[in-house]
């Protein structure tokens, strides 16, 4: 994290007009920035039914585009006149160094780090392109996270120049709930549950957003399969739990009050080993369950809070 630019101003604590400016107290910032560009996922190494075979309809010529959108996340002491950096010296930075140079283009001949002739070449995948991002910004910019949305339903975090990037995929399904503990009478649970306690259930639209976390291949640019990873939450969760009663359809809210927290730990549950699998973490399990109200579960370690706290600033794009 970059020090505070030195100001002409003296100190807070001598000054009550910088003091009155928060001079010197740490704040994080974002930037929003929108690109569009096109890319194409073909190794020169693999045979064409091998590309095909691997990445589907991402391999086809000449590739296919995306409008995307990239939050800058920033943070530093505040200076003399209240801001942590300029916002139009944030904005020149992020369009001389990111959007002018991919806006509109093929993001498979853009930057070198993309050209695939060379050994080191990665294919720009969401992650492998925030990752690049990073690189060319973190000279410039006070960085703390950055994220790419390459849809509104995948998008890449980092925190960091590693490799290390966390993906999120979002799905949603349909289901029917009620709440209330079998031991308990109708009035006892009302007192608990309120409405949800009506004894032929309600039901929602969930939103559900799975993160993991995982080391970006330096070829592949991926941290796991993609269409592998949406399989499994395919397969493990929207499959089994789209369009049903849930106290009755799933046999683990048979004993368990299938709340937004237990329907979120149950999905951790049932993802964490075979996304292991697939050679990343579970990262985060978040189940939204109407506009007002969300859970989100951290699997790798039981814990309240976020972590990387950097992300929180990120999450409210
Ligand atoms: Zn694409
Ligand atoms: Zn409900």
């Amino acid at each position: 994290m970059a020090a505070p630019p030195a100001g002409p101003v003296s100190p807070a604590s001598a000054s009550p007009s910088a003091a009155a400016h928060g001079q010197g107290r740490p704040c994080v910032i974002t930037r929003r920035a929108t690109f569009s560009a096109s890319h194409r996922y073909w190794l020169p190494e693999l045979a064409p039914e091998e590309n095909q075979a691997r990445f589907g309809p991402c391999s086809l010529a000449p590739g296919h585009g995306h409008n995307y959108e990239l939050i800058v996340a920033m943070g530093g002491g505040l200076d003399a006149n209240g801001m942590v950096l300029n916002l139009s010296e944030v904005k020149h930075a992020i369009r001389e160094q990111i959007t002018a140079q991919l806006d509109f283009r093929f993001l498979n001949e853009a930057w070198p780090e993309f050209d695939l002739s060379r050994p080191e070449g990665v294919l720009p995948t969401t992650e492998a392109l925030v990752h690049a991002i990073w690189k060319r910004l973190e000279t410039h910019l006070p960085l703390m996270g950055l994220r790419l949305y390459e849809t509104d339903k995948l998008w890449a975090d980092v925190i960091g120049d590693s490799m290390e990037a966390f993906l999120t995929i979002r799905t949603h399904f349909a289901a029917a709930h009620r709440l209330a503990r079998p031991e308990l009478s109708f009035e006892e649970n009302t007192a608990i549950y309120g409405k949800c306690a009506r004894p032929h259930g309600h039901g929602h639209n969930y939103l559900l957003d799975i993160t993991v976390r995982g080391a970006i291949d330096p070829r592949s640019g991926m941290v796991c399969d993609l269409a592998a990873l949406q399989s499994l939450v395919d397969d493990l969760v929207v499959e089994p739990f789209d369009h049903t009663f849930l106290n009755k359809d799933v046999e683990h809210f048979a004993s368990t009050v299938p709340t937004a927290e237990n329907i979120a730990l149950h999905i951790a549950d049932l993802l964490q080993a075979p996304i292991g699998n697939l050679g990343a973490a579970l990262h985060k399990v978040r189940l939204q369950e109407s506009p007002n109200n969300a859970a989100e579960v951290f699997a790798e370690v039981p814990q309240l809070g976020m972590n990387p706290q950097a992300l929180e600033a990120l999450a409210g794009a």
